[in-house]
């Protein structure tokens, strides 16, 4: 790592403030001095590898501070009505929401710190946080399906939990997804239930479809500088005869572009959406760096929360509830370490019983991705990493900084005959090598297809009772006994090289392979095998892990309710039914804003 050293220098009151990278005059911003209200922001020290992609970290544009005034006086005996555990995508919503009103008092844990880094904020910086203090970097067991490998689970450790780190793709799914959670859970999970929902979350920039939210929460915005390899992708789809549409229809049927959760250009996570404009409540309380140890029960009633915050455990109490937020290797970790989960597995552990739920930490459900890599001559976000790009993006937020690296996608059907699609297609102005933790090792292009609707589940089970420890990960990919899964996905791979194929792209590339390397010298099924194998990873999107259900068997009722406990909820993507054909930031964030209206109708 080498450390860098940003400056804006004004020489004089008559000449444009000039940019200085490494001691490197970059030369005059015009815009610079407009862009930033406080230049001196612009004067940071930044750690920046010379080598990654997009390891440049740019001067600040997050808040200085953090999104949320963090109050620091934990104290013996502290009782608050609601605790809220996890301050990700739903659990920020929730808090927010609760706190609205002022009746209200809610401590919300967090494990994680403040988001203050600057590489939270600034979007194609994404995968520089993998590994870092920010990522409860997981990796999962060895997974038998895809040659014996474990596969790396980034998972949000921040203010934001995997909003602060995602990708920022803002992809609904069908509103047939939340229409099969209402078969199974309620009509209150129905799409028409929960459209009012999303239109309070959204805030999206230049729309006119009365479906999508305008002064919402998050920001939804189209990118700012889409790479022309997008545009040719886009060709490619409608040259291989899929339709071209907007995104985020309510079945979409084609390609399009990606809406980016993204405020002018920088990250819209839930801790800038949701917790920066209630930083001022006195009835919210933020404590970062808190690591929830267990649930603390009154026979069957949650009381509170055990956490470990600077090296002591401390007790919380909840006079009304507490709502586990922790995401979906999280929430059923700590719903074992407390007692709840499979009796068996928690008696092996020697934790006692308090409510035998054999369902928690199971129906693991993920969305694999398998990309094809192919090298182009110029113009991938492999500059993104140059003092031009950094110099754009400080200077009117414009440039290879804003991309998502996702910039478009498609839905397609493997069996045409299916009502749905069952695959996507993802896009990416780069050679996403090495599951994202390595620099492109050259100029390329992302061609990947997405399992959408996964046959194969797994589980989440504890490692240990110690509660730092991590959780057991085993999404037992393409495990499926009639091996749907892996001949869904070869499917996926092939319209993948169609796409290549077109004149479109064959514009770009001459379909030599990045990654695997040499690959162009195979015949496409074992070209797709060997990429299988080897090298497909996860899109980050675990769910279901503590099933909401209207059956006894699941885990939380309808109005996520942890079965057999009283005062304990779940609010977070563990809950999802089924997985969604979409990307799950917004739909945790709308399972949080449901947890909201609930809690605040029973308090
Ligand atoms: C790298 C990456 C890229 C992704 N890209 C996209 C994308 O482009 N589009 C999209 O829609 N989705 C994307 N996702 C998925 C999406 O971000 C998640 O599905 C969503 O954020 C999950 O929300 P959640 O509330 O369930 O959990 P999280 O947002 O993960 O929040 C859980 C929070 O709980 C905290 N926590 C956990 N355990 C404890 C504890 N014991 N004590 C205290 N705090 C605790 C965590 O630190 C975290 O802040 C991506 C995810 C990742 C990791």
């Amino acid at each position: 790592m080498m450390t860098g050293v940003v400056s804006l220098i004004a020489r004089s009151e008559n000449t444009p403030p000039v940019l200085i990278l490494n001691g490197t005059d970059l030369g005059a911003l015009p815009h610079a001095a407009a862009a930033f209200s406080r230049p001196q922001r612009l004067l940071r020290r930044t750690s920046c590898s010379p080598d990654c992609p997009v390891t440049q970290r740019p001067a600040s544009v997050g808040p200085d501070e953090g999104s949320a005034r963090v109050r620091d006086d934990a104290r013996p005996g502290e009782a608050y009505d609601v605790i809220v555990v996890g301050a990700g995508s739903a659990g920020a919503a929730l808090a927010a929401r609760l706190t609205e009103s002022g009746r209200l008092t809610v401590l919300l844990l967090e494990a994680g710190g403040p988001d203050k880094d600057t590489s939270l904020h600034v979007p194609a910086a994404f995968s520089t946080l993998f590994r870092s203090d920010h990522d409860w970097s997981y990796d999962t067991e060895p997974q038998e399906h895809l040659g014996g490998r474990s596969v790396y689970w980034p998972r949000g450790k921040v203010l934001g939990g995997s909003s602060s780190l995602n990708a920022m793709m803002w992809v609904r799914g069908f509103a047939a997804d939340y229409d099969e959670w209402a078969a199974l859970a309620g009509p209150q999970w129905s799409w028409e239930a929960l459209r009012p929902l999303f239109l309070r979350v959204e805030r999206t920039v230049g729309t006119a479809d009365s479906d999508h939210g305008t002064d919402g929460a998050v920001s939804v915005e189209p990118q700012r500088d889409p790479r022309p390899h997008t545009a040719a992708f886009l060709r490619a789809a409608r040259e291989a005869g899929y339709p071209v549409e907007t995104a985020n229809a309510l079945q979409p049927e084609g390609f399009t572009q990606t809406m980016v959760s993204q405020r002018r250009g920088a990250r819209s996570s839930t801790a800038t959406a949701y917790l920066k404009p209630a930083r001022r409540r006195r009835n919210l309380t933020v404590r970062p760096g808190a690591h929830v140890n267990r649930v603390v029960l009154d026979g069957r009633r949650a009381t509170g929360v055990d956490y470990l915050l600077d090296g002591r455990t401390r007790t919380a109490t909840a006079r009304h509830e507490v709502v586990l937020c922790g995401g979906a290797v999280n929430t059923p970790q700590l719903l074992m370490l407390s007692g709840i989960g499979p009796a068996d597995r928690l008696r092996q552990h020697e934790i006692d019983v308090v409510a035998d739920l054999p369902e928690v930490g199971r129906n693991l459900r993920d969305h694999l991705i398998s990309g094809h890599i192919v090298r182009v001559d110029a113009g991938s976000l492999a500059d993104a990493k140059r003092p031009r790009e950094l110099a754009r993006y400080l200077a009117r937020r414009r440039g290879m900084l804003t991309s998502n690296v996702a910039e478009a996608y498609g839905f397609v059907r493997s069996d045409p005959s299916l009502a749905l699609p069952d695959l996507e297609i993802l896009f990416a102005p780069v050679a996403y090598v090495g599951e994202g933790l390595v620099p492109p090792p050259r100029h390329g292009i992302t061609v990947g297809a997405i399992l959408l609707r996964p046959h194969s589940t797994g589980a989440i089970t504890l490692r240990s009772p110690d509660p730092t420890a991590k959780p057991l990960i085993d999404p037992r990919y393409l495990s499926d006994e009639g091996g749907h899964d892996r001949r869904t996905l070869l499917a996926g791979m092939r319209v993948c090289e169609d796409l290549l194929a077109t004149p479109a792209l064959r514009a770009l590339t001459d379909g030599t392979y990045v990654g695997p390397e040499g690959a162009e010298s195979l015949a496409p099924d074992e070209r797709a095998a060997l990429i299988v194998d080897g090298f497909a990873h996860t899109l980050y999107h675990p769910t279901g892990t503590a099933r909401m259900g209207a059956d006894d068997g699941s885990v939380v009722d309808p109005d996520l309710r942890v079965r057999g406990i009283e005062g304990l909820r779940v609010a977070d993507a563990s809950v999802m039914p089924q997985i969604i054909r979409g990307h799950t930031n917004a739909a945790a964030i709308v399972i949080g804003e449901r947890a909201a209206e609930l809690l605040l109708a029973s308090s």
